[in-house]
């Protein structure tokens, strides 16, 4: 499948709070199995909290470990809705029609993913791995046996490895995933624990022009995002600019949830913006 080629944009900076982040780019409506609030209210919300940008990103998981979990998105049904939706809203507030792919190497995924891609050509496709090693990283089946190292270590490498996915993706999905709920009594990821994976996994994303998320549904879990600081200054140090704001919000309570201290750790290492995808444009919105 064609990579489709970004053209850096700058959103219009006037109409809103200085230092405010206005988009969320990762959310989960009622099309989702976990999902408790349908498309309509979330739209109503993210409007109502000043959002410029609503991103809905509904699971579709079709590996053969979270097949058993999950049931994936109806994918007709979702597009068919938000589209609608999506004509409804007028130029202040843009809803975004998008999908979280989980990625897995196996070639049903593989190809499944390629497909839905091609047929209804999402807005934006948030790339996450929720599989390592053959089981679902927040599970406590996963962490059976593993030290935090191995445990880390493997769920590292499937993220480097869906850096190479086939189908085309903007954003790199809630980097530290398996630490949300890691059973160790310090369960945060660390840079300097990690320092070789993150950094083939941080320069590749920079090379391919993908996003990073911070994704803030980490609060739930007792930190404020995922990845952490250090994880960001590394990435900003490597020349990274592209960060996606993410609640990961299941309803309509957490849309936008702790953009706050998200915002302001951006603006502390030197991030003047965040990065909304779309149709494989990126606009940037400055954060000053
Ligand atoms: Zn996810
Ligand atoms: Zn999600």
């Amino acid at each position: 499948m064609g990579k489709r080629n970004k053209i850096l944009a700058f959103g219009r900076g006037a109409c809103y709070n200085s230092g405010m982040i206005v988009s969320d780019m990762h959310t989960h409506s009622s099309f989702s199995e976990d999902g408790r609030s349908t498309l309509t209210q979330m739209a109503e919300a993210g409007r109502s909290r000043g959002l410029r940008f609503l991103g809905v990103s509904e699971h579709l998981d079709v590996d053969p470990v979270s097949e058993k979990l999950f049931q994936p998105t109806d994918v007709p049904a979702y597009f068919s809705a938000a589209r609608e939706l999506q004509r409804e809203n007028g130029p202040s507030f843009t809803l975004l029609t998008g999908l979280e792919y989980g990625y897995s190497p196996d070639a049903h995924t593989l190809e499944t993913l390629l497909s839905v891609s091609e047929k209804y050509a999402p807005d934006f496709v948030v790339n996450s791995v929720h599989v390592a090693d053959g089981e679902e990283c927040s599970r406590a089946e996963y962490f059976r046996g593993k030290s935090k190292r191995q445990a880390y270590s493997a769920y590292l490498e499937q993220v480097l490895n869906s850096l190479d996915a086939p189908y085309f993706y903007d954003v790199i999905g809630h980097l530290g995933y398996v630490s949300r709920k890691a059973p160790y009594e310090d369960k945060t990821l660390r840079y300097e624990d990690f320092r070789d994976l993150l950094d083939e996994i941080l320069k590749k994303a920079i090379a391919r022009g993908k996003l990073l998320e911070v994704n803030t549904r980490s609060r739930l879990s007792g930190s404020p995002f995922l990845p952490g600081p250090d994880i960001l200054a590394r990435y900003r140090e490597l020349g990274g600019r592209l960060i996606s704001f993410g609640s990961d919000a299941h309803d309509v309570s957490f849309i936008a949830a702790g953009r706050e201290d998200v915002a302001a750790t951006l603006q502390e290492l030197g991030f003047d913006a965040v990065a909304v995808p779309a149709l494989g444009r990126v606009t940037l919105l400055p954060l000053k």
